[in-house]
């Protein structure tokens, strides 16, 4: 078995496939975003560990769906509590592999992985209650297990996004393989051993690390899944749409964004500033992050003013300190990609209200950057950064900020600053986006759907949409009176 020292906490860097620890030859080498530190060699799969992991997925699926909603549950609730137990391990590593603040970790990404679990296998307790009658028959709806799922995710928030799919995953019924980021794979490696620890048995939940183009290919193209959950950009998400289109495999897509941030003339504007400011945490390495700042006109100059205030307050630098707000991109190349995509938009003649260079806390810290000058059809408007740089326009009124705000490919999220209820509700119905946060910022209801439109996304997950997805619905119509 080979291991690492992380945080002080000893993560696997090997596989886990039907319970068990597997090396494999080849590795790949994790370094920290925070100051470059060697952090592990962790094992890179190929289509021989996912071919393992599929068929230990494939044999304990038959029990593990014969447990039933009730039988998993106590099994899943240990599951949660275990995260919880390990919550400031889990946290620390986070931090130490992916940059992310561990403030956020500890406080917010942890007890929500706990709850992504929780929530899921309360929640199925109640799935197969439901019934519709008609004048002939009772329609008896029923979700039952579908099989074995490829669960892939991103590196931006692995523990927690993992467990959005997990949770909703075992909870239905189905067995899994999970094919964590590359560049951020340990917190992943930790959630099998707290799996084995709440008693999960083998083959329920299995790990295989590696590189997308390697292992998650082959996770995506094997004949054996029945549900395949992506999370991650848009471009990857058209391989991997190409490989399920060939099995007709059900895929579940969660993607990028480049989400508008409205603020109204009569908006509190102290409380839109701080909001606005904090489209810059994780280095804006967020999915849902409003990065696209829409203002009306008349308030345009004292809005920036407020946000320049609330923005000059936040500490970048080291992500495990308390105070920090803003700390490292995750790599050298992410580094590359987010400084590219601000000098292509230089070179246009985007110029910066602030920002748009080395931060001077280390190599792979960014400045918050707010772009002006920008216009619809660029780049820098158009396609997701991924890093601290928000562009700012104004508008005249509510025609045009929809022709903006909708302006683009994606519609994952919006935010929209209004003291206005009509107004605000309006906005919010014209808006294409998942999810739109009226007055507030990345507050998430499990039960409520959760997805991206157009490149954003395909499905919802969160409540009953989980188990849609993960589900085979079943109708069974019986005819009234035919019993005996
Ligand atoms: P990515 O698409 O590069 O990688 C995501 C996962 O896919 C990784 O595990 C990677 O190894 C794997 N992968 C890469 N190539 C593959 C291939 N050819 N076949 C199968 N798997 C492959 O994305 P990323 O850079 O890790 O994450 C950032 C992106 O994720 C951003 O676009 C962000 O907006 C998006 N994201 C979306 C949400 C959401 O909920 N909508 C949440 C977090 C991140």
């Amino acid at each position: 078995m080979a291991s690492s020292k992380v945080a002080g906490v000893s993560v696997s860097t090997d596989h886990f496939i039907d319970g068990k620890r597997v090396e494999s030859k080849n590795k790949f080498q994790v370094c920290s975003p925070i100051d470059g530190k060697h952090l592990a060699d962790v094992s890179a799969g190929s289509s021989d560990e996912i071919d393992a992991a599929v068929a230990a997925a494939r044999r304990a699926y038959p029990k593990w769906a014969s447990l039933g909603p009730e039988g998993r549950h106590p099994i899943l609730k240990r599951f949660a509590q275990s995260i919880l137990d390990h919550g400031k391990e889990i946290a620390a590593v986070e931090t130490e592999d992916n940059g992310s603040l561990l403030i956020g970790n500890a406080t917010r990404m942890v007890p929500r992985a706990a709850l992504n679990i929780q929530f899921f296998a309360d929640r199925a307790l109640k799935l197969n209650d439901e019934t519709i009658d008609s004048p002939e028959v009772v329609n008896h709806i029923r979700f039952d297990p579908a099989g074995v799922a490829a669960l892939i995710t991103p590196w931006n928030g692995p523990f927690m996004l993992t467990t959005w799919k997990v949770g909703p995953c075992l909870a239905a019924g189905d067995t899994a393989v999970v094919k964590p980021p590359e560049w951020a794979p340990l917190t992943c490696s930790l959630m099998a051993d707290l799996a084995t620890e709440a008693g999960i048995a083998p083959g329920v939940l299995n790990i295989v690390q590696g590189i997308g183009e390697e292992a998650g290919a082959a996770l995506a193209a094997h004949p054996d899944i029945d549900r395949l959950s992506f999370t991650g950009s848009t471009d990857t998400a058209k391989l991997i749409g190409a490989s399920t289109a060939h099995s007709l495999t059900p895929t579940s897509f969660e993607l990028g964004g480049k989400s508008p941030f409205i603020i109204c003339a009569d908006a509190d504007l102290d409380a839109a500033a701080q909001t606005a400011a904090g489209q810059y945490f994780n280095a804006g390495q967020v999915c849902l992050a409003g990065t696209r700042l829409l203002v009306d006109a008349k308030v345009a100059d004292e809005f920036q003013s407020k946000l320049r205030a609330a923005v000059s307050q936040m500490v970048v630098g080291d992500p495990r300190e308390k105070t920090t707000r803003v700390g490292p991109l995750i790599t050298p190349e992410h580094y590359k990609r987010v400084e590219g995509f601000v000098e292509r938009a230089f070179k246009e003649g985007v110029k910066p209200i602030w920002g748009g260079h080395r931060h001077s806390a280390g190599e792979l810290y960014f400045e918050p950057t707010l772009l002006g000058g920008v216009s619809q059809q660029q780049e820098i408007v158009q396609r997701e950064v991924f890093g601290p740089v928000l562009t700012w326009q104004t508008f005249r009124d509510e025609d045009e900020v929809m022709k903006l705000a909708n302006g683009t490919d994606y519609g994952l999220a919006a935010v929209i600053f209004s003291k206005n209820e009509e107004r605000a509700m309006r906005l919010a119905r014209q808006v294409v986006a998942g999810t739109v946060w009226v007055n507030c910022f990345f507050v998430r209801e499990l039960a409520a759907p959760f997805g991206g439109s157009r490149n954003s996304g395909i499905g919802r997950e969160g409540g009953n949409w989980s188990f849609d997805f993960y589900c085979d619905i079943k109708n069974i119509a019986a005819m009234k009176g035919s019993f005996a």
